[in-house]
């Protein structure tokens, strides 16, 4: 469903969460968070819909909607709706994009759920982390929320890699230590641990890609290697990781506790994370 149907929907007149992105079909928000509604016996649902960049002037008339309780931003819409908020948490005014809309009195906040997300499964690494370098593929709206967190975690020098790192815009400048092209990553490397792929590379349609060349696998090697594509469970970079000698993380754990954060924002209420995992587990590779 495109926005322009989901205004004349039913589905207006009722508390509702909405999922703007493009495209939407392969989230799996709505499963988590209608899980985490049915499990609290909450009178809300959370769709998913494709918003096309011709509806951007139907936005207002959508956020003026009484039902409407939360938005949630993804792909390629983090940066556009910091135009639509009142306000902004200090992470997603850093980093220019927010994931997460919610609605107070004075209007709607801002909010950036995936550094929290992303950060969760890195916990138990901290000590593995502290002075050492970081690789991030991508420098996108969740490679912007990786750097920030990276700085947070202790890491000492933050490395992006982008196709056109002449291009980057001024927050990804001010997050990197450094910006680098795909021919030049690999001189980088003496004091990496971790490398992080913040591309689509690695989902559908690019299942078979990875941004890491088979001559260059060995730089991974005891390193950790974070993929934040979740679906499939493990990416070709995760796999060549994997056979380098890395120990590996998928984005499974990102998308839930990103998730998390969002619900209680919103709710005031905790994820039941057991039972969300397992929702997603019957899920996940089964649509391969
Ligand atoms: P985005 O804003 O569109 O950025 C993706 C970046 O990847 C681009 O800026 C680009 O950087 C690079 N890229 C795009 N297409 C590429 C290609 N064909 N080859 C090489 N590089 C390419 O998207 P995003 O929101 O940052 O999301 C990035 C990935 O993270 C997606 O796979 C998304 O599903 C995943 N993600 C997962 C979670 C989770 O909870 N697990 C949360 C957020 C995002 P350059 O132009 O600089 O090369």
């Amino acid at each position: 469903m495109n926005l322009r149907e989901f205004l004349h929907s039913e589905h207006t007149k009722k508390s509702h969460f909405v999922l703007l992105g493009n495209p939407v079909k392969h989230s799996f928000s709505p499963l988590m968070h209608n899980t985490a509604a049915r499990h609290y016996d909450l009178k809300v649902r959370y769709y998913a819909i494709q918003l096309e960049k011709q509806e951007m002037d139907l936005v207002p008339e959508f956020l003026d909607k009484e039902q409407l309780k939360g938005v949630n931003l993804t792909i390629p819409f983090k940066y556009n709706f910091l135009q639509f908020t009142d306000e902004l948490d200090p992470v997603s005014k850093k980093i220019e994009a927010t994931n997460a809309l919610v609605k107070n009195e004075t209007g709607w906040k801002g909010y950036n759920t995936d550094v929290y997300g992303f950060s969760v499964p890195l916990k138990d690494y901290k000590q593995k982390l502290a002075e050492k370098a970081a690789i991030i593929f991508g420098s996108g709206g969740a490679a912007k929320a990786v750097a920030y967190a990276l700085k947070e975690l202790g890491i000492r020098e933050v490395i992006v890699v982008s196709r056109t790192p002449g291009n980057a815009g001024e927050a990804v400048r001010q997050l990197a230590d450094k910006l680098v092209s795909y021919q030049e990553w690999s001189s980088f490397t003496q004091n990496v641990a971790l490398f992080v792929n913040a591309t689509p590379l690695g989902m559908k349609p690019h299942l078979k890609k990875s941004l890491v060349k088979e001559t260059e696998t060995h730089f991974l090697k005891n390193t950790i290697c974070y993929d934040l594509i979740y679906n499939p469970s493990e990416t070709k970079f995760l796999k060549q990781a994997k056979e380098a000698g890395a120990q590996t993380i998928n984005g499974l754990d990102m998308l839930v506790h990103q998730g998390s954060k969002l619900f209680k924002l919103w709710t005031g209420k905790t994820f039941p994370i057991r039972l969300i995992k397992e929702a997603l587990s019957n899920k996940i590779d089964a649509k391969n």
